[in-house]
């Protein structure tokens, strides 16, 4: 096992690897940007190096400093989080070549499913359902006229190297295509500094259906059933759950087994999400793979009792998984708040500033993951969200009862945050029916 871990990332998920690793027995590399200096992922661990000033890009997106960082204090392995470096295969490469162990996929993993394109490509010829779409990449007006006429309206324009939901965009008729087509370009150029675009059929009302997924190194795969992620506010996750409300145990042994399928197919390695939509009829479609952990991996983690940061560092160790698929057995039911600070009221406007006071729920089946403190500064450059509610009761009535009480106690003073939002969607009577697919937001709070 690793005596020494860097861990490549800030935030709630800075912390959440710190507290597995000291619970391991593991000491720990904070690296934080000039900006993060009294932030809590700076002062929990072992030791702290800073790595530049607070630009993503000169600090927390830095490499070659990360790297340094990593030499100079002797820690054996690398934890990259979600977001930052944790799907930059050039980083994985520049780890492996340096000896450094990246707790994660190797880069070709990485390579191949973070080009949505080529991911698509893989899954369907392991077999894999995939939603119908463009042959290959879109790279002109034409191409766009051409396969939105074959695949039919509506249709979602993607981008190839997207992520949080950024990159998307819904087209009804042709001719709102090519300004959408070129918005989501742009907007894709800028985020990713990649442009290649591809075209899916848009699937109307589904349900997004996730699976977890855990590989070892000795040819172990298995899944840990899956999460509902369908409440979503322009394409990023705001509530989830596991298991799936809407979910059979048949159709849960369907889906877990295609990917399972799918991770074998690409001889994957450590913890990663198969995403799937779930259309009306109970068709589901392959949508993209995330070859890192999620934000919303706790909700898994209460549900089976398995520590997924845990798993990951010792799947990277070279521990074969102790456990086979007929151990995972899935206990009670697990929902995730996602907790951000932001104004509802102004267009989910971002709210930096101090946190004055802050009162953070608890009692039996409730979690917080987070970073925030008293007196702690949110800083303008980075997430808006500041903290996770995981509530996990014996049934889906349960955690939502959990999910209400707690939600009522949290108090945080100083900056806007989402909590009131948050109350207001698990309170919603279509929510607490679990009558809810990706357009649940839009429809139900259309005032926002
Ligand atoms: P999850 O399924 O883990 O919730 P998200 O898509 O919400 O995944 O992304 C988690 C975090 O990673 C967010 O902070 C998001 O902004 C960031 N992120 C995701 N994909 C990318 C990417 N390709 N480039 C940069 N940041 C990303
Ligand atoms: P990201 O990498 O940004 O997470 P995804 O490909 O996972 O991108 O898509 C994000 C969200 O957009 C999904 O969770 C889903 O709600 C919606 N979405 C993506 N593709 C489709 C589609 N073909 N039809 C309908 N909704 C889609
Ligand atoms: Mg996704």
């Amino acid at each position: 096992m690793f005596k020494k871990i860097l861990i490549a990332n800030r935030g709630e998920i800075a912390v959440r690897i710190i507290r597995a690793c000291n619970e391991m027995g593991i000491q720990t590399v904070a690296v934080y940007s000039e900006i993060d200096k009294d932030a809590l992922h700076t002062q929990m661990a072992g030791e702290a190096i800073c790595i530049g000033p607070a630009k993503s890009k000169d600090s927390y997106l830095n490499m070659q400093n990360i790297l340094s960082a990593t030499v100079l204090t002797g820690a054996e392995a690398i934890h990259p989080g979600y977001g930052f470096l944790s799907e930059n295969s050039k980083f994985t490469q520049m780890c492996e070549e340096c000896n450094i162990k990246y707790i994660g996929p190797n880069s070709q993993n990485i390579d191949n499913m973070g080009n949505k394109l080529k991911a698509r490509e893989m899954m369907i010829n392991a077999g894999v359902p995939v939603v119908p779409g463009s042959d290959g990449a879109i790279d002109s007006e034409a191409i766009a006229i051409s396969s939105a006429q074959r695949i039919g309206y509506p249709v979602m324009i993607k981008a190839s190297a997207g992520g949080g939901g950024r990159g998307i965009r819904v087209v009804r008729k042709e001719e709102d295509l090519i300004s959408a087509y070129n918005t989501a370009k742009s907007e894709s150029k800028t985020a990713f500094g990649d442009d290649t675009m591809y075209m899916e059929k848009f699937i109307e009302e589904p349900r997004h259906i996730e699976f977890q997924i855990l590989a070892d190194e000795h040819g172990n795969v298995i899944h840990l059933g899956e999460r509902d992620c369908s409440v979503q506010r322009r394409n990023q996750k705001v509530i989830e759950e596991a298991p799936g409300a809407v979910m059979t145990e048949e159709l849960r042994k369907q889906m877990g087994e295609v990917a399972v399928k799918a991770a074998r197919s690409i001889n994957y390695k450590s913890a990663g999400t198969i995403e799937f939509l779930l259309d009306k009829y109970g068709k589901y479609y392959f949508m993209e793979m995330n070859t890192r952990i999620q934000v919303e991996h706790p909700i898994t983690e209460m549900i089976t009792g398995v520590d997924l940061i845990k798993a990951q560092i010792r799947i990277a160790s070279g521990e074969a998984l102790p456990y086979k698929q007929e151990d995972i057995k899935i206990q009670g039911h697990a929902i995730e708040c996602r907790i951000n600070a932001e104004n509802p009221n102004r267009n989910f406007m971002p709210c930096p500033g101090e946190i004055k006071s802050i009162h953070i729920p608890g009692g039996y089946g409730v979690r917080i993951d987070s970073a925030a403190y008293q007196g702690y500064k949110i800083p303008p450059t980075y997430d808006s969200m500041i903290g996770k509610l995981i509530v996990h009761g014996i049934d889906r009535e349960e955690a939502l009862c959990k999910m209400r009480s707690a939600l009522g106690e949290f108090i945080i003073e100083g900056v806007d945050t989402n909590i009131d939002f948050q109350f207001k969607i698990v309170n919603n009577e279509n929510f607490i029916k679990g009558n809810f697919d990706t357009s649940f937001i839009s429809k139900e709070f259309q005032d926002l």
